[in-house]
């Protein structure tokens, strides 16, 4: 065995990775397996944004680029912060790195000392918390409800915040649900946090272009100006135009800041790829139809989806506003289930849920319990229309045959 250290004591590969896996060696057999479990979009990169890697490489962009990235790229972020969040970013204030995931993973290996706190709600994207464990910090987890679409209540955030607090994470449009904060709830959380001078905040803006039924994100640092110097906003071009293989995000923030995320990312990547960078400085300086295509689209099928729901008893689904996921509650089938299995069989939850949601019908979906929420999965609809009606379908018989079983039991 090799040697492991403490850091890594409880982390394991991401569950959403791993049920995407287990989704691929299932089609590879020859099954035809419907993934709802992948965290992108379906759809291919756009024609100019490739058009614009392939010019890179001829020109012989194959170098190092600079460490916190191009300046192109960087005065193309700047120009698109100007435009979103009505504000202005010097080029040192800004850090290109290999997608959104090593932006927070920089920031806070940069910043957290061992029992240092970080704030996030429930259910929360799977990764937050192992990073935060493996830069030896304490995540402290706020559980949502679903009443109010799980969102952070400035409540529950005053609450919350301690000595130790080093960072609250925001994250709207939210991954798993969908939630997407208005202004007033944006503002109400910002206010709490205007008190607490050393408590700094991490803004995930990564599904900021898909909101829905004519609303728009509200960024933390357009709302409140002030506390611009203490806010990272974090975004990057992997959703928004179908770039998740190319792997570039980027952050933007004080300048201090940056330039020690910058340390870390000289001693692991040193830069994002250069190829990837000229594409995604297309991506952001060349034409936005695309984006808004794909938000309209994925409206569609957001509604489908809940229509769909709606037709299963047994199951629950706050509207999503944003985001490509839909964050199902089943804690009536899960109940079901008990009853015909025994009271302590110990199987009725989420993730027994999903495996056999894959085993019986071939449709993968992500167990709640991996957002710190059991008794909820989620699906993501960014799938072609066609194979979402059919995974409905397959989901709906599915769920038939786990309450015609429990009817079964409870009258025998
Ligand atoms: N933030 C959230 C909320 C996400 O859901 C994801 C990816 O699923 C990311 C960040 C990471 O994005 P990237 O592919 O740019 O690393």
């Amino acid at each position: 065995m090799p040697p492991r250290s403490r850091r890594l004591a409880g982390l394991g590969v991401s569950p959403i990775l791993q049920m995407a896996a287990k989704a691929a060696g299932q089609r590879e057999q020859g099954r035809r397996v419907i993934s709802l479990s992948a965290g992108e979009p379906d759809g291919d990169t756009p024609d100019h944004i490739k058009a614009a890697a392939m010019d890179a490489l001829r020109a012989g962009a194959t170098r190092y680029t600079p460490l916190t990235g191009t300046p192109e790229l960087r005065r193309a972020i700047a120009e698109t912060l100007r435009r979103s969040h009505d504000c202005d970013y010097r080029l040192d204030e800004i850090i290109v790195s290999a997608g959104a995931k090593q932006c927070i993973f920089n920031a806070l290996m940069a910043t957290l000392d061992p029992g240092d706190e970080v704030i996030l709600a429930a259910p929360y994207w799977t990764s937050y918390i192992d990073i935060v464990r493996l830069c030896g910090g304490v995540p402290v987890v706020l559980p949502g409800e679903e009443a109010n679409g799980f969102k952070l209540t400035a409540a529950a955030l005053a609450a919350a915040i301690g000595e130790r607090t080093r960072w609250v994470i925001l994250n709207s449009p939210a991954n798993p649900t969908g939630a997407v904060h208005d202004e007033a709830e944006c503002r109400a959380l910002l206010a709490v946090l205007r008190q607490h001078h050393r408590v700094w905040i991490l803004s995930d803006e990564i599904y900021a272009p898909m909101v829905f039924d004519g609303r728009t994100a509200v960024p933390p640092a357009a709302l409140m100006p002030e506390l611009r110097p203490r806010i990272l906003t974090v975004n990057g071009v992997s959703k928004a135009y179908a770039m998740t293989g190319w792997r570039i995000g980027y952050a933007a923030g004080a300048a201090a800041l940056i330039a020690m995320m910058a340390v870390v990312q000289s001693q692991s990547t040193s830069c994002a790829c250069s190829i990837s960078q000229a594409a995604a400085t297309a991506a952001l300086t060349g034409p936005q139809d695309t984006v808004a295509a794909m938000r309209a689209s994925l409206q569609q099928r957001r509604d489908l989806t809940l229509r769909a729901l709606a037709q299963i008893p047994g199951l629950r689904c706050p509207k999503p506003q944003g985001a490509f996921y839909a964050f199902v509650g089943c804690a009536d089938l899960l109940a079901a289930q008990a009853d015909r299995a025994g009271p302590d069989s110990g199987i009725a939850d989420d993730v027994w849920f999903c495996e056999q949601l894959l085993a019986q019908q071939g449709v993968a979906a992500v167990p709640g319990s991996a957002f710190g929420m059991p008794g909820y999965f989620r699906l993501s609809y960014a799938t072609a229309p066609a194979d979402l009606a059919e995974a409905l379908q397959r989901l709906e018989r599915f769920c038939a045959e786990i309450a015609r079983a429990g009817r079964r039991r409870a009258g025998a």
